[in-house]
């Protein structure tokens, strides 16, 4: 039997196992095979995948001729973004997950009894710095968790009517900024910026007080579309290069003096920020699960078949400076009223186009109990259900120096399959 038919065989008893180690409750098995882009001290930036606590330098792969037969030009792993890799579409991500998978084989001695192209190839993660592993186009956010909209509902406007007409009908969403997502280690400053005080006759400047995090997950757009085109919920997936966790921070104080009539702005564009791995949907494809049932039916260009959902668990923890993190958050992407089939849809069906490395953030992921709120804003209700910390402070929102870490996974039988972390430290506002 050669490799190819001892890899299939294996795929199919899903037994495979590499000859890299993979700590137990590890992201990173051989079966998940993330992308991203890392560097070195004194290198340069180069594409990676990871199994375990080990970055796979793809150039380095591709040189050492490991990946001969694939046709893919060396030069694509030695840029500073996925983008180039991403646009050859859903076929090459595909035959390059499976050569991957190939090599690490336990089975595969290629490499594995090859112990100086192992030193060029491999680096612990401890090694190395991740950096944003896609140039970000354009950037939308949807607002697609029922139970999270019903929150912000209840709490700002009526809780009889918490959900805004249009809500079951419409993915709704908003064009956030690009230029302010950045990768997962990044601090962000405080922002400053004009709030108003209920009571006040006037508004105020000044650093915001209520900073908090928005659970979300992100997918990116690995096909372009031309202006006039729209996609359909069946050929959505097709467009879809992968996943990450996405942190978009705001700024409650501000959102709520700037965001009448036109929407979020400043209070949203400070930092938003994502995990440094790229999980395929092909990676994801265990996780698959149904999503809520949609009342009313709705339109046409919206329906969809097959399940869309993913069974992804989210956990959001607060670590203060010099002290133990506390979990303040337990959620899941499986709650997703919208899917993400029925987003790409809604996106395009004005004709709108898009482009590779697009970012498409889900909306704040809340479920149904409170521990399960996606948001400080929801977790504390307000303010008014403040959360203890380890020693003895509470949090309404983030305060200096707070470290927030976001870590999701999937777990089907024995298989684990993770994005690792999002990790961002809020500094002082700026003087
Ligand atoms: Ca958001």
């Amino acid at each position: 039997m050669g490799m190819t038919e001892i890899f299939n065989s294996a795929l199919r008893d899903s037994v495979l196992r590499s000859w890299i180690e993979v700590a137990e409750g590890s992201d990173f098995p051989v079966q998940n095979i993330p992308f991203g882009i890392f560097t070195t001290p004194g290198g340069k930036p180069r594409a990676a995948t990871r199994i375990g606590d080990t970055v796979i330098d793809l150039h380095a792969l591709a040189i050492s001729g490991f990946l001969d037969g694939l046709e893919f030009d060396h030069d694509l792993f030695s840029c500073t973004t996925l983008n180039s890799f991403i646009a050859l579409g859903k076929p090459a991500w595909r035959s390059m997950r499976e050569r991957l998978m190939l090599i690490f084989d336990e089975r595969n001695p290629a490499l594995r009894d090859s112990p100086e192209k192992r030193v060029e190839i491999l680096f612990p993660i401890a090694a190395v710095q991740m950096l944003m592993p896609v140039q970000v186009g354009d950037y939308t956010d949807f607002y697609s968790s029922i139970e999270h909209a019903t929150n912000v509902g209840i709490m700002f406007r009526d809780p009889a009517n918490a959900l805004l007409p249009n809500w079951r009908h419409i993915p709704v969403g908003y064009h956030g900024r690009s230029s302010s997502v950045v990768v997962s280690g990044t601090n962000i400053h405080r922002p400053k910026g004009q709030t108003k005080a209920d009571d006040a006759e006037f508004p105020e400047f000044g650093p915001s007080k209520q900073v908090d995090f928005e659970l979300e997950m992100a997918f990116i757009t690995g096909k372009k579309t031309a202006l006039g085109q729209s996609v359909s919920t069946q050929d959505a997936e097709d467009h879809i290069f992968g996943m990450v966790m996405f942190n978009d921070l705001s700024a409650r104080d501000i959102q709520k003096w700037e965001y009448v009539p036109l929407g979020p702005f400043l209070a949203k564009n400070f930092g938003s920020v994502i995990s440094p791995w790229v999980v395929t949907l092909d990676a994801l494809e265990p996780f698959r699960v149904s999503g809520p049932k949609q009342e009313p039916a709705v339109l046409p260009y919206l329906r969809f078949e097959g399940d869309h959902n993913f069974d992804i668990h989210l956990d959001v923890f607060i670590q203060p400076e010099n002290l133990k993190e506390q979990q303040v958050c337990h959620s899941n992407y499986k709650y997703m009223y919208w899917n993400l089939a029925q987003q790409l849809a809604h996106q395009t069906v004005n004709g709108c186009n898009i482009n590779v490395g697009d970012l498409y953030g889900s909306g704040t992921i809340s479920g149904p109990t409170p521990d399960s709120f996606g948001s400080m804003l929801e977790i504390a209700w307000k303010g008014t259900k403040p959360v203890k910390m380890p020693d003895g402070t509470e949090r309404k929102f983030i305060n200096d120096n707070d470290t927030i870490i976001f870590r999701g996974y999937g777990v089907k039988d024995t298989l684990r399959i993770g994005f690792g972390e999002v990790v961002t430290k809020i500094l002082p506002a700026k003087s």
